[in-house]
């Protein structure tokens, strides 16, 4: 398939998602993630239409990178270690893997100007998955508030892999309500308005649960 017929199905089952909850697609902003793709198949996604890219490693991120250019929008979804924040942070529009002080902190050292981040929570919590635990976010974004390169625009959480939809839904939930008690609290270092949460499998419930930023990788440039 190319990517413009996989994106055509993606962006009807969007649509039907914003139908069945009553918000508007342009609310969501579809990441095409082609860390599993050649540069090739990542400029078909551009050229088909996709205007945010994600990957989750430093060396692949910097390649596509130099070769595709900053008009469009990179956004680094992978875990990321401190010693590698100087090679990538002024080149991301967004980070949504921040997960630790030390890693916060490096990226306000190395940043020329404030940085837009999602905290990653590991709802479900599982072993095998990075992110904050619920309980740690609030505490966590507190620690941050002085960090002037670090703003908190939203939650990223990755679901469990099943295809039990009440299962999703409720993770999907979980995250919502904590997004929706930072983005209350009114704090100028995070806005905190955006929901990371969404992938191949699982991005129509995550729509529905209120999902603004949904990272496709194998159904959209697989
Ligand atoms: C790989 C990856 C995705 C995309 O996964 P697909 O199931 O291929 O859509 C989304 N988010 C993160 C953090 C990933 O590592």
């Amino acid at each position: 398939m190319t990517v413009k017929e996989n994106l055509a199905k993606i962006t009807e089952t969007i649509g039907q998602a914003c139908e069945n909850c009553g918000r508007s697609k342009n609310e969501i902003t579809v990441i095409a993630v082609t860390k599993y793709v050649s540069i090739d198949r990542a400029r078909e996604a551009v050229e088909a239409g996709i205007k945010d890219l994600g990957e989750n490693r430093k060396d692949e991120f910097l390649e596509k990178y130099e070769a595709i250019g900053d008009d469009v929008n990179w956004h680094f979804i992978g875990s990321l270690q401190s010693r590698k924040v100087k090679d990538v942070i002024n080149q991301v529009t967004m980070i949504h893997s921040l997960d630790r002080k030390s890693l916060a902190k490096e990226i306000n050292k190395r940043a020329n100007e404030p940085v837009q981040c999602f905290v990653q929570v590991n709802v479900s919590e599982e072993e095998s998955k990075h992110g904050l635990h619920m309980e740690e976010v609030e505490d966590f974004i507190d620690l941050v508030k002085n960090y002037e390169n670090i703003k908190i625009v939203g939650l990223m959480t990755m679901a469990p892999h099943t295809d039990d939809e009440e299962k999703l839904r409720g993770v999907f939930r979980q995250l919502r309500a904590q997004r929706d008690r930072i983005r209350d609290k009114h704090m100028p270092h995070a806005p905190c308005e955006y929901l990371s949460m969404g992938m191949s499998n699982d991005y129509a419930l995550a729509i529905e649960e209120g999902a603004t930023h949904i990272r496709i990788g194998s159904s959209l440039v697989g």
